[in-house]
């Protein structure tokens, strides 16, 4: 293993829950109602300190996507996936976004009135397994 590069990043964030180094910034959330067939997760605009793994086709709910897993770059545990290309036109704005899983990441920083995101659109991307 090369030396690992931690990202620090100011402000509200969501943080490695294994080994708590920052994923992505709480204002870079698209979607907090997003499932994958692990249960609930977050979509985000990008995250940092993040290894992208191989890509591959994957079939969800709202069709055929190429996605690569991604890991945290400290511990190495998976931490969800990022879209790659969304075949369906409709689903091209989650291309290069980024999906953790609730259950790998925890909330750091101060302060909750982020919370005001309720009236963000439903989306689901549970896995056809
Ligand atoms: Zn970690």
């Amino acid at each position: 293993m090369g030396r690992v590069f931690i990202i620090e990043i100011e402000g509200r964030s969501y943080r490695c829950k294994c080994c708590t180094i920052p994923l992505a910034l709480a204002h870079d959330i698209i979607s907090r109602n997003f499932s994958c067939s692990r249960g609930k997760a977050y979509l985000f605009n990008t995250a940092v300190n993040v290894t992208v793994g191989a890509q591959e086709e994957r079939m969800m709910i709202s069709g055929l996507h190429t996605v690569s897993d991604i890991f945290c770059c400290n511990c190495g545990q998976i931490l969800g996936w990022k879209y790659v290309i969304a075949h369906d036109k409709l689903q091209k704005y989650k291309e290069g976004k980024i999906v953790l899983e609730r259950g790998r990441v925890a909330r750091a920083g101060e302060g909750v009135n982020d919370l005001n995101l309720e009236s963000s659109p439903s989306l689901s991307d549970t896995e056809d397994a």
